[in-house]
């Protein structure tokens, strides 16, 4: 579905991304894991034109998405939930949901759509009139979630869904990103909790440095002992 090769991506002078290559196949759920600034959030960037690559391509469903423009892959079915939220803090909950639906018309069946996450995630549901920024952490990462399937994504690339969120919520995210997986959609999972993260994912990629380190099925890499010293606390 999404294969890069060779991307090099840059901030300036700071070459964050080095001539990394890895594919997605439909279906799939792939993990990148990595310490802090090793470049994951770069490549999910990378990936959904937010930070284009200086060298290097990227291919999603046979087409060259290497230099387009980030609303254009949202039509194309890429979406993105970024690390941090970014929820619009003074605007309701169902305000949220509705931005995530820019790129529809009016013939969709948006009403459906917030269903469907309301089904998801019904703490929304009960706090669909107040401002999002009334939500706890968890919730606005619900939301955060929720209004990045509102494009009705075929590639939904999650930054860090569980961080900061008490053990019950990662449970609770770590469950609904196993639904969405059942619901044939295909994730590309960025985390610091290795160890959730690799027990729900197909495949993984380890990140060190802006070099792809390692790669393999994910069960092989939660037995790997280069993985398990360095992300899985020995
Ligand atoms: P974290 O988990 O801390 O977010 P990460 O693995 O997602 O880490 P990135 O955020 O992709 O890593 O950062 C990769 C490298 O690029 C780091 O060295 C970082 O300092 C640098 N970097 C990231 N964003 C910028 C920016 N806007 N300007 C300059 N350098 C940046």
């Amino acid at each position: 579905m999404l294969r890069a090769e060779n991307i090099n991506v840059y901030y300036d002078q700071i070459h964050a991304i080095k001539d990394v290559s890895f594919d997605i196949k439909e279906g799939e759920l792939v993990a990148l894991i990595g310490a802090n600034g090793a470049g994951k959030t770069t490549v999910l960037r990378a990936i959904s034109g937010l930070q284009r690559p200086r060298r290097g391509k990227i291919i999603y469903k046979d087409n060259d998405i290497s230099d387009m423009e980030a609303h254009r892959l949202v039509k194309l079915g890429i979406s993105h939930s970024p690390e941090g939220r970014q929820i619009f803090s003074r605007l309701t909950v169902l305000e949220n949901l509705l931005i995530g639906a820019f790129i529809k018309n009016k013939q969709s069946n948006i009403k459906g759509d917030i269903d469907y996450i309301y089904s998801l995630f019904p703490v929304l549901k009960d706090r669909e009139k107040l401002p999002a920024g009334a939500l706890s952490g968890g919730e606005q990462q619900m939301l955060s979630i929720g209004r990045s399937l509102m494009s009705s994504p075929k590639l939904l690339l999650l930054d860090e869904p569980s961080l900061g969120l008490a053990p019950l919520l990662v449970e609770k995210i770590f469950e609904v990103i196993q639904t969405l997986k059942k619901n044939n959609i295909t994730i590309l999972l960025v985390e610091q909790n290795a160890y959730q993260a690799l027990e729900i994912a197909d495949r993984a990629y380890v990140l060190e440095s802006g070099v792809v380190k390692l790669h393999g099925a994910a069960r092989d890499l939660l037995n790997n002992s280069e993985v398990k010293k360095a992300y899985l606390g020995g």
